[in-house]
């Protein structure tokens, strides 16, 4: 049982003067695993005026001080790589094999940064001016919780090397998680005041972040009524606002597909992450001419899928965060029933011999249309749309017909063919015949899915500002 109640301000755990008390609760068990005490907004105020104190001396290091900080960093992080696994299992519910990628791209981050800066060139010559980038000032990096240890370390990242000092401002959902890598952060020994913790509720310590004027950069990833409420709120003190955002994500699978290899995939797509993933393909768009062949497929696929403890090797797919997402997925379930969608696989409830934990089963509607609530909103869990179209042009239509544009897959055997369709999605991301994301590659959704990118050296450009020198050799007569 653990009671976590500092936060990390100024190089060192100190106590927060919040005294809100909320359980923590083992999603797998619904067993207590401890408490944590979250953070107000005098605490993030304490430590913003850190970061605010560290701000002017960070700025001026150098590109090599910040690679040496960044290694440091990343030996720390990888040096807990097991511990940010299991916390990832206990406190998250994410499956073995997930959690244990999430606990190592941990420490990849800092290395890819590493690689990022060392390439950049913080000046340059454009006509006759130099362009100086600078680092924009004091940074709040503000994360959900279904990628807490990934979310906050690749943010951290482009953020140092950069140079600006950080709040970070994880969710409240994560406080193990966060332990541990605020643990890491203090290890590595950076100068007290470049990185400060705070773990508080969006409304306060989040609203807080977002209005204080020593701000100058938020960049934050969550859902888009938030990542819009942020917008507002720092409008007013101009901030540099980068948001990653909710997604519906389209797999448009082409006739010429190999469906044997293309179904599971798609089906992995749309379960990643326990379904709780913001790039899950969750409308998967097949020809009307092969679905029978790809109902079949689904059938068998998602009946083979090991839905149970997270630490069990064989499981796929883990309980779902808490309470509120379990009762979420129900509602969505029974929103797509009575919409007139038809059930493939799955229905509300938990899986048979699962009495206890978040789980739910893995659902496919089929007979969607894609104005019916299952196939607009983020669901946010492993329930996905199946939706036959009549050829290319209308698989297009319904895959761009969306207010989100993060991510999308496309399956074809044909190469050429799959990547014309690509060049047509309004996607932040596209991935073809895969569902390896790319990590140095500009990382972020178009329309409602986000502002900005993040990832190497467009990650790090966006915290930084531009300054235009243009000289004369001497003042002229
Ligand atoms: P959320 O928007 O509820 O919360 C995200 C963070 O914002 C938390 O730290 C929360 O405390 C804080 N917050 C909440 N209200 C706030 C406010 N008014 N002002 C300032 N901060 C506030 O999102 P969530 O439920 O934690 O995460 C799930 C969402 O995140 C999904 O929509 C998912 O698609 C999205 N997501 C997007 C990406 C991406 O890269 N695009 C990645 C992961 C998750």
């Amino acid at each position: 049982m653990r009671h976590l109640s500092q936060a990390y301000i100024d190089g060192a755990f100190v106590p927060v003067q919040g005294s809100e008390v909320v359980d923590i609760i083992n999603p797998a068990t619904e067993g207590l695993i401890g408490t944590v005490t979250l953070g107000n907004r005098d605490d993030v105020r304490r430590a913003i005026d850190a970061a605010e104190r560290a701000q002017p001396a960070f700025a001026r290091t150098t590109k090599q001080e910040r690679i040496d900080m960044l290694r440091h960093l990343q030996a720390a992080v990888l040096a807990r790589t097991d511990e940010i696994r299991e916390a990832t299992i206990e406190e998250y519910g994410g499956p073995l094999s997930r959690s244990q990628w999430v606990s190592e791209y941990a420490s990849q981050c800092f290395a890819n940064a590493v690689k990022t800066l060392e390439a950049y060139d913080f000046t340059r010559q454009v006509g006759e001016a130099t362009v100086v980038m600078e680092p924009v000032g004091v940074a709040a990096l503000m994360t959900p919780w279904n990628s807490t240890a990934g979310s906050i370390c690749s943010k951290l990242a482009s953020a140092i090397a950069a140079g600006c000092a950080c709040v970070v401002k994880p969710s409240e959902l994560s406080p193990i998680q966060t332990q541990v890598i605020a643990q890491a952060i203090h290890d590595a020994g950076l100068p007290p005041g470049v990185v400060n913790i705070v773990i508080g509720r969006g409304a306060d310590v989040g609203n807080e972040i977002s209005i204080h004027p020593a701000i100058a950069k938020i960049s934050f990833t969550g859902s888009t009524p938030t990542g819009k409420a942020i917008l507002r709120a720092g409008a007013e003190t101009m901030k540099r606002v980068s948001l990653a955002l909710t997604g519906k994500s389209a797999t448009i699978v082409l006739e010429d597909a190999d469906l044997a290899k293309a179904i599971p995939l798609a089906l992995s797509a749309g379960f990643l992450n326990n379904g709780q993933a913001c790039i899950a393909g969750t409308r998967i768009l097949v020809p009307r001419a092969r679905l029978a062949e790809v109902v079949e497929l689904v059938k068998t696929t998602v009946g083979g899928l090991k839905v149970g403890d997270p630490r069990d090797p064989a499981t796929v797919i883990g309980p779902l965060v808490n309470q509120a997402q379990y009762d979420r997925i129900q509602h969505f379930i029974r929103a797509g029933l009575k919409e007139g969608a038809t059930l493939v696989v799955g229905s509300e409830g938990r899986p048979e011999k699962l009495v206890r934990g978040y789980f739910v089963k893995p659902t496919v509607f089929i007979n969607v249309r894609n104005d019916m609530q299952i196939a607009r909103e983020e669901i946010f869990g492993p329930v996905l749309c199946l939706m036959a179209y009549e050829d290319e042009e209308e698989a297009v239509r319904i895959a761009n017909d969306s207010a989100y544009g993060l991510q999308a897959y496309v399956f074809s055997s044909d190469l050429k063919r799959a990547q014309r369709v690509a060049a047509r999605l309004e996607a932040g991301g596209v991935l073809i015949n895969a569902i390896r994301p790319a990590l140095t590659a500009p990382f972020g959704g178009f329309k409602q899915s986000g502002l900005g990118r993040e990832y190497g050296v467009f990650g790090l450009e966006a915290f930084l500002e531009a300054k235009t020198i243009v000289s004369a050799s001497a003042v002229a007569a």
